[in-house]
């Protein structure tokens, strides 16, 4: 018998949160007081272990370098985190060192298969390690919990490193197994991990752990999601890059949208649409201060908000002009776009004039290199490089100016309440 969901709800750890032993004890503190009974639990790979792996990957595929280093470096990681939260005999040791064996296997053959398949499997195991050490942890502490292989319930298409999920399979398939599981305890799962329809595991794109757990929170009706972070909640522009912040208490999920569109690491962009098409209410909270009252984001209209800056590193503008001055006119156009939707390259910003067309684009040297290969067929094409883009959200005429100084500014466009501007640093020239 099918229980009733109408309490489900979905947490989210990132990797921040479980970057080691205290990290781990800290997440299981607030599934003790936080969680409920029918809680789904979406966890990453521990703290940086995700670009560690990528290395790993990197290494297997060029023939100068050894990928085993990188990979021991994870692996004895991993093994110091879990002697500080485990006796030696449990079992926990020999489930984690079978996951680091999957990649052994991969690096004993030579590189025959593709980069992004290979990518995924070794990728993943990120996952798959952080969820078995959280899920033991959390027995061992009595609070009991299931660990749950996200490859059985999110089916995806084999689009490697990006794929895209299948909805009716996965809403399917995770109502047949999720509560089931979620009456014998939490149900702790891997957060960017799917598999397709061959079982061959794929990853739903960086950062993607907080658009895996609204995936969950979407296909079991929950009633709400939690993503914890190492901030207070959203705030008006990333602390990293600015000094003076403030946290905004209500988001409605048109601007959590754009927000995050434009750039706004806090949440993965791709989050939104499924919570919203449900009405699910997202809370993002501090798991460094659990009480704090974070941010809500629902379907509740703010009709004021502060201004919101988000900024976008290592962007590339790209200005395609026509060979023979013919305009830039719509069928020019159309081929422009299909060649960026092959290249799966997403366009930041854009600005077209009589005979050239510039467009911002985040530099992913891989995919730009095959867009330009094909794109230099029929256009003449200029690229500057070490860009920044800069979004405003309900700007204000002086916020602009300020974040003007200092820098060159390339591209600026403004369009209702959304300021957008490319800039590059002005060269600081030494006097003598
Ligand atoms: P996770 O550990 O869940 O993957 P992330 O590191 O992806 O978390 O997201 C949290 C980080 O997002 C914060 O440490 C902060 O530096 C950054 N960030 C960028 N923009 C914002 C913003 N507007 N509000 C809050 N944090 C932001
Ligand atoms: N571990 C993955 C990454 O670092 C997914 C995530 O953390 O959201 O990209
Ligand atoms: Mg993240």
């Amino acid at each position: 018998m099918r229980l009733n969901l109408v309490n489900m709800k979905v947490f989210k750890f990132g990797g921040a949160s479980v970057k080691d032993a205290d990290g781990i004890k800290n997440v299981v503190r607030i599934l003790e007081q936080y969680a409920d009974e029918h809680t789904v639990v979406v966890i990453s790979a521990m703290g940086k272990t995700t670009n560690a792996l990528e290395q790993v990957v990197d290494a297997y595929f060029d023939p100068k370098k050894n990928a085993q280093e990188p990979l021991t470096a994870i692996r004895n990681q991993h093994f110091e985190l879990l002697k500080q939260l485990f006796d030696p005999s449990d079992e926990v040791f020999a489930s984690i060192n079978d996951s680091f064996v999957e990649i052994d296997w991969i690096l004993e053959d030579e590189p025959q298969e593709q980069y992004d398949y290979i990518y995924d499997q070794i990728v993943s195991i990120g996952e798959m390690v952080s969820t078995k050490i959280v899920a033991a942890f959390l027995n061992k502490s009595g609070i009991p919990a299931q660990w749950l292989d996200a490859r059985d319930v999110i089916h995806t298409n084999n689009t490697h490193r990006e794929a895209k999920v299948d909805w009716y399979t996965t809403e399917k398939t995770m109502n047949e197994i999720v509560p089931d599981q979620a009456k014998k305890g939490l149900v702790i799962t891997q957060g960017f991990i799917g598999s397709t329809s061959e079982n061959f595991t794929t990853t739903l794109g960086r950062e993607g752990s907080d658009y895996s757990a609204a995936i969950f929170a979407y296909c079991l009706n929950a009633k709400s999601m939690s993503i914890w972070k190492d901030v207070p909640g959203v705030l008006t522009a990333d602390p990293r890059l600015f000094k003076h912040v403030t946290k905004i208490d209500r988001l409605s999920y048109r601007e959590a949208i754009e927000m995050t569109y434009y750039g706004a690491k806090v949440i993965h962009p791709k989050t939104i649409k499924p919570l919203q098409n449900k009405n699910i209410t997202l809370y993002v909270k501090s798991f460094i201060e659990p009480e704090g009252s974070g941010t809500i984001i629902s379907a509740n209209l703010e009709s004021q908000y502060p201004p919101v800056i988000v900024v976008e590193k290592n962007q590339v503008l790209l200005h395609i002009s026509t060979r023979n001055f013919s305009f830039v006119a719509e069928d020019n156009l159309s081929a422009i776009f299909l060649a960026f939707a092959k290249h799966r390259i997403k366009v930041n910003m854009m600005q077209n004039s009589a005979i050239s067309f510039s467009v911002c684009v985040d530099n992913k040297i891989r995919r730009i290199k095959g867009l330009l290969e094909d794109l230099t067929k029929d256009f003449k094409v200029l690229k500057d490089e070490n860009l920044e883009l800069i979004t405003i959200r309900h700007y204000k005429h002086e916020v602009i100016e300020r974040l003007k100084k200092g820098k060159m500014v390339i591209l600026e466009e403004r369009i209702r309440n959304n300021a957008q501007m490319v800039v590059k640093d002005i060269p600081v020239i030494e006097r003598i």
